[in-house]
């Protein structure tokens, strides 16, 4: 039996892609999870039926949109009101808004920067005291290689993700005296929605230079969080790759 039995963990943008495979891997192991959403309550409440009926924990699908303070107070408030308790949170709620630098409007630079970066200090912001009530709390931030190594008509998105690297490190430092880890994953190009946006010879460019010659799978993502969650009590600040080889 897992250790984190009966513990508690929010996962933001956690109906559909890597946060929906974090959540089941999460479940696996006994955690009861708030499942984040902004607009697919199907995607999210499908997955509460799934990962209760699968692996018995409690679940509990939450829209808010976590680039609003307002709403993303609100999902951490009910997740301590409905499980007394929370000691993991992963912050993985992100969007894409690609376009070259040129053509980058204020508008898509700030709506990347406000789903990707500015929902992390808002939710974490709400969270924190109830995590350091925790024996072991968790702050595990789903970032990019994009945020590591830069991306074509990515400025806006590329400079949220370094900033979640910079915000990891600095938090980690802050509560390194406590027993709250703050780390970040950089994931190479995962095969979900996000990736299925991207025209196919784009897609096929990629994959030639990915080292390891294929995309990642979100289950692969999940597998490093639930190492950090489940393992990491002595990493902090550090940002895990998980990218094929892509950047080293
Ligand atoms: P995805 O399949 O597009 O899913 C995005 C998730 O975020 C959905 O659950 C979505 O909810 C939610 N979301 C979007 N905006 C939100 C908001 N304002 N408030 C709350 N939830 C919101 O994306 P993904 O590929 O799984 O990506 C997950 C994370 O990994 C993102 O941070 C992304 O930047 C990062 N990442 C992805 C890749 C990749 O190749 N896929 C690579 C590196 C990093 P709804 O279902 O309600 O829309």
């Amino acid at each position: 039996m897992s250790h984190l039995q009966g513990f508690v963990g929010i996962v933001t943008g956690g109906s559909r892609g890597i946060g929906a495979s974090i959540v089941r891997e999460l479940a696996q192991q006994g955690v009861h999870l708030v499942i984040n959403y902004q607009c697919n309550a199907d995607a999210a409440e499908t997955l509460v039926q799934e990962v209760q009926e699968e692996f018995g924990v409690k679940a509990l699908a939450v829209q808010a949109d976590v680039s609003l303070e307002s709403d993303a107070k609100r999902l951490v408030h009910t997740a301590k009101k409905s499980f007394n308790r929370l000691d993991i949170l992963v912050n993985n709620a992100g969007i894409t808004r690609d376009r070259t630098f040129k053509k980058l409007s204020v508008e898509d630079w700030n709506k990347v920067i406000e789903v990707n970066l500015n929902s992390v200090f808002y939710v974490t912001h709400s969270a924190l005291p109830y995590l350091q009530e925790s024996p072991q709390g968790r702050i595990v931030n789903i970032s990019s290689i994009i945020g590591q190594a830069g991306g074509f008509g990515q400025t806006n998105y590329s400079a949220a993700k370094a900033g979640m690297i910079g915000f990891t490190k600095s938090l980690a430092l802050e509560l390194a005296k406590t027993a709250v880890t703050v780390n970040s994953i950089c994931p190479g190009f995962i095969e979900t929605d996000m990736l299925a946006y991207v025209p196919e010879e784009v897609r096929e460019q990629i994959k030639s230079r990915i080292p390891q010659r294929r995309f990642g799978q979100p289950e692969e993502i999940a597998k490093a969080v639930s190492f950090l969650v489940k393992d990491g009590g002595y990493i902090t600040g550090q940002s895990l790759n998980v990218n094929g080889g892509l950047y080293m």
